[in-house]
């Protein structure tokens, strides 16, 4: 069996339980959804509702803001009456950090997850020169955490919301880093003490993430913890991200690795892609990686050659012309091919082909069916009228 789920060509998601955050299921009987940040101070309660719906607008089905003090706590509550009155309800999550517990109860009457960072509950006194606790400080840490923790666990459990256990590797609390050092490991420490916590309150509604911001770390993290929880019986959804990741093509490319590897392997039931840029840049790039690994269809899928001695056309210029008609379709596979040579099969199955024929002529194939030749000034418009004959059409927004 495990032989043949390697060599599959769909992913089998590892089975989690439903978490609910607002009206956006998480886990792996669901889509996996698409989260972000936004990045404005959130006391900002203008600039913080235009940026939510923004995000939301794209296809960010789950918010994220900044809880820094009580007076932000509040201000989230203002923001959600805004977003339900002149919007619609967002599924929001408050990030809150350290020492942060009288913020986390207030905050929680206004969100849909609280998340919490294992690392910054933080009970040592800081000494350079101490490499280790004693059972009886740990086990004075423990208590400490339980008796911090408890309520946020009561509430959230009592209004029937989630919490994101969300472990950094940057920020492993001292204790962990004495015992375990700075690995996957001490990350998956980490969150099992807390897991385990909730566990004995009976409260179930949780997500986890590991980050960090080099893609083997937060891999082996993961598979890690998913190992880790299968094993001992809890099955929460994983929440992927890999943190820090830039800018540009390389932000891109570090976050398409880490996530895109996870969610290949079925672990994975909710992402953040983490930009140094616009959140709103960061949604695309989500469905992308989404799209790639064959989770969610949510955009054309455009298969193009990368031209060579034998393309018949300026291949670059056709594939943009083609796009711009077509991209606002949806569910459709659509090939451009400099030529016929590899055959139809090198189109990968597409739904409509756009082939170079000859000199000035393509040919518009259905599937793996040739259906006409035109001149390749009207390739583009015929293959227009193709898709609108298919009835698959639909006039842009
Ligand atoms: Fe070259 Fe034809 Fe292959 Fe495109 S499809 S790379 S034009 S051989």
């Amino acid at each position: 069996e495990l032989l043949s789920r390697r060599y599959s060509t769909q992913i089998h998601r590892r089975p989690t339980r439903t978490v609910m955050v607002g009206d956006i299921p998480i886990g792996s009987a669901h889509p996996v959804s698409v989260q972000s940040m936004i990045n404005e101070d959130t006391l900002d309660i203008e600039a913080s509702t235009a940026a939510i719906r923004r995000l939301h607008e794209i296809g960010c089905e789950i918010v994220r803001l900044t809880v820094p003090s009580l007076s932000h706590a509040k201000a989230v509550g203002e923001i959600k009456q805004k977003l339900e009155r002149n919007y619609k309800p967002v599924p929001l999550v408050a990030d809150v950090h350290h020492n942060g517990m009288k913020i986390a109860l207030e905050v929680a009457k206004h969100v849909d997850k609280v998340r919490i960072n294992p690392g910054l509950f933080v009970f040592e006194t800081p000494d350079p020169n101490r490499t280790e606790f004693s059972e009886e400080e740990m086990q004075l840490i423990k208590e400490k955490i339980v008796s911090k923790f408890e309520p946020i666990v009561n509430t959230l459990k009592a209004q029937n919301k989630a919490l994101r256990i969300g472990v950094n590797h940057g920020s492993l609390a001292e204790r962990m880093l004495f015992a375990y050092g700075d690995t996957p490991l001490g990350m998956v420490e980490s969150a099992m003490e807390f897991v385990r916590i909730c566990d004995s309150l009976d409260f179930h509604n949780i997500v986890i993430s590991m980050k960090a911001s080099r893609p083997p770390v937060m891999l082996a993290a993961y598979r890690m913890m998913a190992d880790r929880m299968d094993k001992e019986g809890f099955n929460y959804p994983l929440h992927l991200g890999v943190t820090e990741a830039g800018d540009g093509d390389y932000g891109r490319i570090k976050s398409t690795v880490g996530i895109g590897t996870l969610l290949s392997e079925g672990i994975g039931d909710t992402i953040r892609v983490s930009l140094t840029e616009a959140p709103e840049k960061e949604i695309p790039v989500a469905y992308s990686i989404l799209q790639t690994v064959g989770l969610r269809k949510t955009m054309v899928e455009y298969i193009s050659c990368p031209s060579c001695g034998r393309t018949l056309f300026n291949l670059e210029e056709v594939v943009a012309k083609v796009r711009d008609a077509t991209s606002h379709l949806t569910g459709l596979d659509i090939a451009v091919m400099g030529c016929i040579v590899n055959g139809p099969g090198e189109m990968a199955d597409a739904d409509y082909g756009y082939v170079g024929k000859g000199k000035g002529v393509i040919a518009l194939y259905r599937g793996r069916d040739e259906i006409r030749k035109v001149p390749e000034e009207d390739g583009v418009s015929a293959l227009v009228d193709l898709i609108k004959q298919d009835g698959k059409w639909l006039e842009p927004e």
